[in-house]
């Protein structure tokens, strides 16, 4: 498959060997594959992705996740031109968008009573746990082991490998991350012990977790481990944080609290909130909570302080207001879902039919392929992970590039987010070629 490449994207490797001298690595994003080089995209539209060498690739990388309606959605994109025309990208004052947004954010998870619209998923995490502190006045943040939730430095803490705290935070300063803690994944016993333990340290301000299990559900939750979590926070007097960033209005117009019917305090949006247009972020929850922002402005008490100079724009706010509608109104999140159930049945019974050890599952949209038995079960030793990571890191790379030869583009070979672009037809065309790969 490496013949590909050389080959047939010869713009590709010309564009990314020269930004290699003028970018580190050559790459921007953490989720694109740079094995052997990188491939520049063109143009976007559906189901589908063009690059600069005109190679047409089924996109399953929907830009991490957030275009639910599929790529470029031409009635969104219309309703923003309008809006560019009238009165650009941003002015640093208050547009009706903005009121519009949280109003029907409010109307689709009723545990947002307000919103306050941030610039990313990583600094929505940062004024969360900063809004859940000020409030609570106690001091320790919990999230599971091996979770993400952006890379600001208390959230690296533990990051991909449960159990081993420090891994890949290299740059932190151990007073960074030291009010952080994890537990593992799925373990209430672990979680208990740590709400104990901080009681008379400061207290738990906020327990943060993605509500259907770490990376998006890579590590899938019991059904009642949600409630379960709910209970202990209320218990303790913490908060609970959901990051939503990726299950927002991906699992469902109510999000992943909408499915498990769990409310928490607090709700952290990225990407999703706008659809995948930039400037994508955003917290939401208790009215109290949230009020925090503006104490000292329009409240009383203490200010939990947050900023943003292009936060809030009118782009990001009427993309998200027109996204979520033509999404509610298509009932995208459904449609999609469906195009994932017949994605992973599919890529099961490849597995069956070809005995690989390897396991397909999804919620909805949302769609795991795990190549390594290893990683699902024995999270409770981060050694066996860690000596696990790197072959399955090279093994993924090959993969993933294997993928991209045959014309589909998947997140680091192991996660597809379906959307609703993807018809029937598209789904069956790339299991023909996900056979082509996972047969050899
Ligand atoms: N939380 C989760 C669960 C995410 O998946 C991500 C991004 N992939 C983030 C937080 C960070 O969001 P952003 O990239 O917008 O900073």
């Amino acid at each position: 498959y490496l013949d590909y490449f050389e080959t047939s994207c010869r713009r590709s490797k010309e564009l990314t060997t020269e930004a290699k001298q003028y970018i580190p690595g050559g790459v921007q994003h953490n989720l694109a594959f740079n094995y052997p080089f990188p491939i520049a995209i063109e143009k976007a539209e559906g189901a589908y992705l063009w690059d600069v060498d005109g190679n047409r690739y089924i996109d399953f990388l929907q830009a991490g996740g957030p275009t639910v309606l599929g790529s470029n959605y031409a009635p969104v994109r219309e309703k923003i031109f309008e809006l560019l025309k009238t009165c650009g990208p941003v002015t640093g004052l208050f547009h009706e968008y903005e009121l519009e947004l949280a109003k029907l954010v409010n109307r689709l998870m009723p545990s947002i009573e307000m919103f306050r619209m941030l610039g990313s998923g990583t600094e929505s995490v940062m004024a969360a746990i900063r809004a859940a502190r000020v409030f609570t006045g106690k001091k320790f943040v919990i999230k599971v082991g091996g979770a993400y939730h952006g890379w600001s430095d208390p959230m690296l803490y533990g990051l991909h490998v449960p159990g081993t705290g420090r891994f890949e935070a290299k740059g932190i300063p151990r007073g960074a991350s030291a009010s952080t803690q994890e537990f593992f994944p799925n373990s209430i016993a672990a979680l208990r012990r740590h709400l104990i333990f901080n009681r008379l340290r400061g207290g738990t301000a906020a327990v943060i977790l993605e509500p259907l299990g770490p990376e998006s559900g890579t590590r899938p939750v019991p059904f009642d481990f949600n409630r379960q979590v709910r209970k202990l926070c209320d218990e303790f007097g913490a908060l609970l944080i959901f990051d939503e960033v990726v299950t927002g209005f991906r699992v469902g117009m109510g999000g992943a609290q909408g499915y498990f019917g769990v409310e928490p305090d607090l709700t952290v949006f990225g990407k999703c909130i706008t659809g995948g247009y930039p400037m994508a972020g955003g917290v939401g929850g208790r009215a109290d909570v949230v009020s925090t922002f503006a104490a000292g402005i329009g409240g009383t008490g203490e200010r939990a302080y947050i900023g943003g100079t292009l936060s809030a724009n009118p782009l990001s706010c009427a993309a998200g207001y027109f996204a979520l509608q033509e999404m509610e109104r298509t009932n995208a999140p459904v449609i999609a879902g469906r195009a994932g159930d017949r994605l992973t049945a599919g890529l099961q019974a490849i597995i069956e039919k070809y005995h690989l050890p390897f396991v397909a599952f999804n919620q909805g949209s949302i769609v795991h392929l795990e190549t390594s038995a290893v990683m699902l079960l024995d999270l409770h030793n981060p050694f066996k992970l860690l000596k696990e990571l790197k072959p399955r890191k090279h093994m993924m790379e090959q993969m993933g590039a294997a993928y991209m030869a045959e014309g589909l583009i998947t997140l680091a070979g192991s996660r597809m987010y379906t959307s609703m672009a993807d018809t029937d037809a598209v789904i069956d065309d790339a299991l023909e070629r996900f056979e082509v790969v996972l047969a050899s």
